[in-house]
């Protein structure tokens, strides 16, 4: 089986061939530009695909919210204009002639991780990916848990500080208002007065105001990542995103689990995300098999 596989981003829509191994090929991307519309994103897919021959199904990990038994959009924000309701599948399958399997990004990244990176054998975990907002996604028994609006595991708004900092969503402390790789940029601005990304920030790691901030920072990771072991007694918890490169944040976080939880919740690891830009695909190249 050949599937072609395209990950559709705010920025860039990259796209793959895959083999019956989940080999990657030919992978390239090209510019979203989202602001032609969803209609027109569907369209280019769909032009690329065109210039593809001697592939059985398609699968698609794409930004929003997504009815994945439909294969549309259930909800985007407006920086993709226009793309809530798209009808990916039926248009998709239409146009190509071939069976298409959609799924929002967070959980294809997930499920690239489940099922060939880091959390591969497991059956119980979490993702969490921690980026500008907090990402995540929620394996039960080894399957995807979605919920009833296909949106389950936004740990980035769950609450951490009643009456908190206020968040992108229109609450107030929500987690990733803390513990997001943006809370740690906002937080080494308002204390140094620097505006540093996250690889600026840890170049500074000997700088004993930057690690104290860092060292807080880990602590609101800690303080939500607490709950949801509680909730969900996992083996595993996968973060990703750029940060995670950094092995202090992991190792750390490890390390204050293991002695702030409860005994018996003590059998849990937090491993970094392993299949970086290749999960969204190798997700979307799963969902499509079982299509
Ligand atoms: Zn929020």
């Amino acid at each position: 089986m050949r599937i072609l596989v395209f990950d559709i981003g705010g920025t860039e829509i990259k796209y793959a061939l895959c083999d019956e191994n989940f080999t990657l090929t030919d992978k390239k991307s090209v510019p979203t530009n989202a602001h032609e519309g969803g209609k027109r994103i569907i369209e280019r897919v769909v032009e690329i695909a065109k210039t593809f021959d001697g592939f059985d199904r398609i699968g698609i990990s794409t930004a929003g919210q997504v009815d994945s038994e439909k294969g549309m959009i259930v909800y985007a924000t407006d920086s993709i204009p226009g793309y809530t309701g798209t009808q990916i599948k039926q248009l998709v399958e239409s146009e190509l002639g071939v069976p298409c399997a959609v799924e929002n990004d967070v959980n294809s990244a997930a499920l690239g991780e489940a099922h060939f990176g880091a959390a591969k054998g497991e059956s119980n975990f979490i993702c969490l990916t921690y980026g500008t907002g907090i990402g995540g996604a929620i394996f039960i028994d080894g399957k995807l848990f979605k919920g009833c609006g296909y949106s389950a595991g936004e740990f980035g708004h769950f609450i951490t500080h009643a009456n908190g900092k206020n968040c992108t969503c229109g609450g107030n402390g929500c987690y990733e208002a803390y513990a997001s790789s943006g809370a740690l940029v906002r937080a080494v601005i308002e204390k140094t007065g620097k505006n540093l990304n996250g690889r600026e920030i840890f170049a500074e790691f000997d700088n004993p105001t930057i690690r104290d901030i860092i060292d807080g920072w880990i602590d609101e990771i800690v303080v939500g990542l607490k709950s949801l072991v509680y909730i969900f007694n996992p083996s595993l918890i996968v973060a990703g995103g750029g940060i995670m490169n950094e092995q202090y944040i992991t190792d750390e976080i490890n390390k204050r689990l293991k002695t702030q939880l409860m005994q018996s919740f003590r059998c849990i690891e937090v491993k970094k995300a392993k299949m970086g830009n290749d999960a969204n695909l190798l997700g979307a190249a799963y969902v499509a098999t079982k299509e």
